[in-house]
């Protein structure tokens, strides 16, 4: 029997068993009005785990109507209450933890270990800004002369999110728990390879007692539900997290309706490693960087560079660890690296592996399809590729266990290589000089800049990207919860 077999929890077993998946509307199932639905596939395995309905544009705008009713009781809430509703959430998904895992697992080929990581991210991420919220003083005093002068902050409405299929669950929780601390309601399209976590959640919501309309979940594909969301004109906030080419439209749709929007979009970071590293401990973390979630991370280092006179060996220590990574399928215990999302994305990754090498570069190792035995799956070989930083895999973001190396003289020149991108999400110095390692990442043109380390997330410290890599960042930090605020100056003479 296969490791599906032996290891899926009952919880899920049931729970898939459902074969279709409707939508979540203010508390109830929506399904397609043509029935129309999308198969979501184990990309482990390469079988279909279930289907979700397509929703069409009259049932988008159907559940922004919903969000939007549901929103002046949900505001009406004192924090206190809120905010124990939303505790109450926070509980359910850490009782069910094991579950929600599993679903992510199996729905986007994410190492179990790693999606249990995830679910409890959405925990401490929700519990953060219920926290934080708590805190956030509605009224500030202004001081004008001769006036009686206050600000006061409100929440919005109903707040739309289209989320990537990277961290489905994970960056629901960074997306929704700002607006719903703040007094929003949401409606939330998650990507249609992975929208199965998204749906229990929805499920869970209900059973803990979230007022029906304030979490709503649709379903369908990008061009369709999802620009359906886009284009409406009753939300009163939209986040987008995925592609700078889809980020571009959304952004476009809400310049015209004047919707304030938040975009999280794709990155080409790099991680400088200078010559006075450990060079066998930078080699196996940045190689522990590019393999995690097989490469599918959008603040992932992926173009290295490499001090000249620390290049052989570092890229030898890399190869030493890079043919110990084990691939397998998410839910076998022994697995570090499992498959890519879905066939579309795997031909991309082998694809410019393939542009790279016919443009010049070199693939020191690794590369191509991988093979599990038993499984049907997406599986790749991470892959390094070296040459000049003109390669079409040196400047676009792959999406994959691919790292490109080049080397450097001087810190100006590494400082240039890194700027030279139009992306600017996240990117790392590795260095023993602690005044260079500064100097270095306050250099460099990004929304992060790591020091001896890569992807370290913390609440508290804003994330995301700048340039082609986003606009409105401030992600896990008070600077988004703000963003979920609208505010009104009053003004009124003294007497
Ligand atoms: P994508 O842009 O293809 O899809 C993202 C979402 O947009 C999906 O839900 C999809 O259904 C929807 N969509 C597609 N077309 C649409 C349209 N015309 N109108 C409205 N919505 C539409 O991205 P993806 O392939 O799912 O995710 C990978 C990308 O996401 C990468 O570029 C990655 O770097 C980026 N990403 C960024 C962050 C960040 O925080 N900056 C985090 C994760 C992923």
């Amino acid at each position: 029997s296969t490791v599906t077999e032996t290891r899926m929890l009952p919880e899920v077993e049931a729970f898939l068993k459902r074969g279709v998946f409707p939508a979540f509307v203010g508390g109830k199932d929506i399904e397609s009005a043509s029935g129309a639905t999308i198969a979501t596939i184990d990309p482990g395995s390469g079988e279909k785990l279930a289907e979700i309905h397509d929703l069409d544009a009259a049932a988008i705008d159907e559940a922004v109507d919903v969000a939007a009713a549901a929103f002046p009781a949900w505001a009406g809430l004192s924090v206190a209450d809120r905010s124990a509703i939303l505790l109450r959430l926070a509980d359910a998904v850490s009782e069910h933890k094991p579950i929600i895992a599993q679903i992510e697992a199996l729905d986007a080929g994410k190492i179990e270990a790693q999606a249990q990581g995830d679910v409890q991210n959405f925990i401490d991420t929700l519990r953060y800004f219920v926290k934080l919220a708590g805190d956030v003083q509605v009224r500030n005093k202004l001081d004008v002369d001769g006036y009686d002068a206050w600000t006061h902050k409100q929440p919005w409405g109903a707040c739309a999110f289209i989320f990537p299929w990277n961290f489905p669950f994970l960056l629901i929780g960074w997306g929704i728990s700002p607006a719903l601390a703040a007094g929003n309601t949401v409606v939330i399209k998650p990507a249609e390879d992975t929208s199965l976590s998204a749906l229990y959640l929805a499920q869970l919501a209900k059973e803990v007692g979230v007022p029906d309309g304030v979490i709503n979940v649709v379903t369908g594909a990008g061009a369709t539900a999802g620009a359906a969301l886009t284009n409406n004109t009753k939300i009163k906030r939209m986040s987008f997290t995925g592609s700078p080419e889809v980020g571009r439209l959304v952004g476009e749709a809400c310049g015209r309706n004047l919707v304030p929007v938040k975009l999280e979009l794709g990155g080409k970071g790099a991680a400088v490693v200078f010559d006075d590293v450990d060079v066998a401990d930078t080699a196996q973390k940045l190689v522990g960087a590019i393999t995690f979630h097989t490469g599918q991370v959008c603040c992932d280092a992926t173009r290295w560079l490499i001090h000249r006179d620390i290049y052989d060996e570092f890229v030898d220590e890399c190869k030493k660890h890079l043919s110990n990574v084990r691939i397998g399928h998410p839910l076998d215990p022994n697995s570090q690296m499992g498959p890519v999302v879905n066939a579309k994305q795997c031909a991309r990754v082998l694809g410019y592996q393939e542009k790279g090498i016919a443009e010049g570069a070199e693939c020191l190792v690794g590369g191509g399809a991988a093979t599990v035995e038993g499984y049907e799956g997406n599986y790749v070989q991470p892959a390094l590729l070296a040459g000049t930083l003109d390669n079409v895999a040196a400047r676009e973001e792959i999406f994959g266990p691919v790292a490109y190396l080049a080397t450097f003289e001087t810190e100006e020149q590494a400082i240039e290589m890194v700027n030279d991108t139009d992306y600017g999400l996240a990117n790392s110095v590795w260095t023993k000089d602690s005044r260079r390692a500064a100097r270095v990442a306050e250099s460099m043109v990004a929304g992060n800049s790591w020091i001896n380390a890569h992807n370290v997330f913390a609440h508290g410290v804003p994330y995301g990207g700048v340039n082609k890599s986003g606009m409105g960042g401030g992600v896990l930090s008070i600077e988004t919860l703000m963003d979920y605020y609208r505010s009104t100056s009053i003004v009124r003479p003294l007497g």
